[in-house]
């Protein structure tokens, strides 16, 4: 098996070496395939998700989540969506992680009930598997959590969670999105179907909106015949696109994380910066967890300003190399405000609850120079 820096280049199996034939695979721009007849085996549709460039990039995907099987989706709601609408019924019952991507909860608080699908919210971190225990019914289908958690950067064991949803019948479902599978690969530790945003670190360049989910042959066979139905299949030259961003995802993953532990040991010493949220802080709740399960620590970080708001709001207008943008996992360093953002639709009580105060920023570190980083942000600070 091959390390995960050389299946994000070359793919999961030998492509054919033939004088001529291509280094990088073409962009396979056609919506249907010649089939004379049932010999010629599946029909081939680009709304099915089986063009050439999704099969590739799905197996490239399965190999580098250690799964059998993947499919690309045009987003990474697009992939959630088709995730819980394959799993669970009218009359079936999710239960859902409180830390979740804002869309994430919409869907489930909003949409899903709508449909007859009952949803049980949980903080996960309060109780662990007492919390659970106490939500779970027989119709359950579907257990949902995130790793790392948006903005916190929490880290749940997934272990005793899959344990307890084999128990129980259910899937465990977990977007890690923050993390990538260069740094978390959480079917290794019992999830069932990792889902990822791969807009944000798969795709790497901010410049196209894509998801995936990877988990059992028989489980992405059933999301695979819901999106067949609903529809959302990425445009073949985005899926390429998406590829080309993932040859270097090892590499971006390095310099994302190294940037990122640098800069937090540095917000730890500066004026106006109360708090360093990052998981390589000795002092982050879930240090030790991270160490353990984690392939360094990610490119995501928090600090919480002590100016409050008005700090914040400076603090982002000064900025000149990083950019004030919502979304994550870019070469480009991205900052910004949950309060604006994420968790807009939260009181501030909610959100300080979750521990997300006023003065919160939220930086996605990029891959630039960290001495030009550390000057912008010194400059944002002091003004
Ligand atoms: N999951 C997480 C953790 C996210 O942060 C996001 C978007 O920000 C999504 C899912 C949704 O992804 P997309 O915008 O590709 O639909």
């Amino acid at each position: 098996m091959p390390n995960q820096a050389t299946t994000a280049i070359h793919g999961a199996g030998h492509a054919e070496r033939r004088p001529g034939s291509p280094v990088v695979s073409p962009i396979t721009q056609s919506s249907t395939f010649f089939w004379g007849g049932p010999a010629d085996g599946d029909l081939r549709y680009t709304r099915y998700a089986n063009n050439p460039n999704h099969l590739d990039l799905a197996r490239k995907v399965a190999a580098l989540e250690a799964t059998e099987d993947a499919m690309v989706m045009a987003s990474g709601m697009g992939a959630t969506s088709m995730t819980f609408l394959a799993l669970a019924r009218a009359g079936e019952h999710i239960v859902a992680s409180t830390h979740l991507y804002g869309a994430t909860v919409a869907l489930l608080r909003d949409e899903l009930p709508r449909r007859g699908i009952d949803v049980t919210f949980v903080d996960p971190f309060l109780d662990g598997t007492a919390a659970l225990a106490a939500a779970i019914r027989p119709d359950t289908r579907v257990i949902h959590i995130e790793l790392p958690t948006n903005p916190t950067l929490r880290i749940l064991d997934p272990r005793p969670v899959a344990e307890f949803a084999r128990k129980h019948g259910a899937a465990l479902t977990c977007d890690a999105t923050f993390a990538s599978p260069a740094v978390l690969r959480p079917a290794a530790l019992g999830v069932d179907l990792v889902i990822q945003s791969a807009t944000k670190y798969l795709g790497g360049h901010s410049d196209l909106i894509a998801g995936t989910v990877a988990g059992s042959k028989e489980m992405i066979a059933a999301i695979r015949g819901t999106a067949k139905l609903y529809g959302p299949s990425l445009d073949p030259h985005a899926t390429w696109l998406l590829d080309r961003g993932l040859r270097t995802l090892s590499v971006r993953m390095e310099r994302h994380g190294r940037n990122a532990l640098e800069l937090a040991r540095w917000f730890e010493m500066r004026k106006g910066v109360g708090a360093v949220v990052y998981p390589g802080l000795p002092d982050h709740p879930d240090h030790a967890l991270a160490t353990e399960l984690m392939n360094g620590y990610g490119g995501m970080l928090g600090i919480v300003l002590t100016g409050g708001a008005k700090a914040a709001d400076r603090f982002l207008g000064r900025l000149r190399v990083a950019v004030a943008a919502p979304s994550l996992g870019g070469v480009e360093t991205l900052v910004s405000q949950p309060r604006h953002t994420s968790h807009a639709d939260l009181s501030r009580e909610d959100r300080d609850g979750l521990g997300v105060p006023d003065g919160f920023v939220r930086i996605s570190v990029g891959i630039e120079d960290v001495e030009d980083l550390k000057r912008d942000f010194a400059r944002a600070l002091t003004g």
